[in-house]
């Protein structure tokens, strides 16, 4: 950790109400081939669920998965927030909200996923990911020109269907993802800023669907990178373990600070 992460660290454990959001699958948890197995590092799992019992420290999951998919790998207490979707799904408190979709948007997703499946079924590793309010195809598993081709195919078959215009697409790390209720972690963060009242958030993740959630940061929150490639954060860590570390110590230091909530600014 460089020292001007840790000097950021140091202030934001200092602020009266943190927001702690964090990505899961390669933030908190190491990528893996098959989804249903990824859970978040155990020093990462201990502080997390440390940091949400401290007074004035809210602690959220924000991911691309769905959000039931990302309950059952989480497996995290009620306190801790889940936002499903790149946020347009949550767990607040227990309380499940998912989007009300009508009728033309249903048939849509129908079509959309339907036209998506027949693309992945003509190569080889590729696999659908059906969500509430999209789909995504993943391609961790194909070559490279494969994965480039299914793509295209996507995005050709998409541009085919009727309402095709009313989805939006996104790229993430081997992942295509279509949907007809557009959602991104930037929103997401602005939403649980309002949610939470945070003086200051850290945000933390891995992929190019974190940059929107790094671009919503102001001054004195702290944004970090995990791996490599252009980040419009302003840290950087190499790994989930580094993560580890850094959020041990984020929680050792907020254990530290007085009583956050007796302050005014
Ligand atoms: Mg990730």
């Amino acid at each position: 950790m460089t020292i001007e992460l840790s000097d950021a660290i140091l202030g934001a454990a200092a602020v009266p109400i943190l927001l702690v959001a964090l990505d899961f699958d390669g933030t908190l948890a190491p990528t893996v081939d098959d989804p249903a197995t990824a859970r978040a590092l155990p020093a990462s799992a201990e502080a997390i669920s440390r940091l949400s019992a401290m007074p004035s420290t809210v602690v959220a999951l924000v991911s691309g998965r769905s959000l039931e998919g990302l309950r059952l790998v989480a497996d995290v207490a009620d306190e801790i927030i889940l936002v499903g979707s790149h946020g347009a799904e949550s767990r607040v408190m227990g309380n499940e909200s998912t989007p009300e979709l009508t009728l033309d948007e249903r048939t849509l997703l129908d079509e959309l996923c339907a036209a998506i499946e027949r693309v992945a079924a003509g190569f080889a590793g590729a696999r659908v990911e059906r969500k509430p309010s999209g789909c995504g195809l993943h391609t961790r598993l194909s070559s490279a020109a494969d994965a480039e081709s299914a793509r295209r195919a996507a995005l050709d078959a998409v541009q085919g269907l009727e309402g095709g215009h009313h989805v939006s697409e996104r790229y993430g790390k081997d992942i295509l993802e279509f949907t007809v209720r557009p959602a991104d972690k930037g929103s997401a963060l602005a939403w649980l800023r309002d949610l939470s009242s945070a003086s200051a958030i850290v945000f933390i993740g891995d992929d190019v669907t974190d940059e929107d959630g790094f671009r919503a940061l102001a001054e004195g929150d702290v944004g970090v990178k995990v791996g490599p490639g252009d980040t419009a954060a302003r840290f950087r860590v190499d790994s989930p373990a580094e993560v580890g570390e850094l959020l041990a110590r984020l929680a050792d230091e907020r254990q530290k600070a007085p009583v956050e909530t007796s302050r005014t600014t």
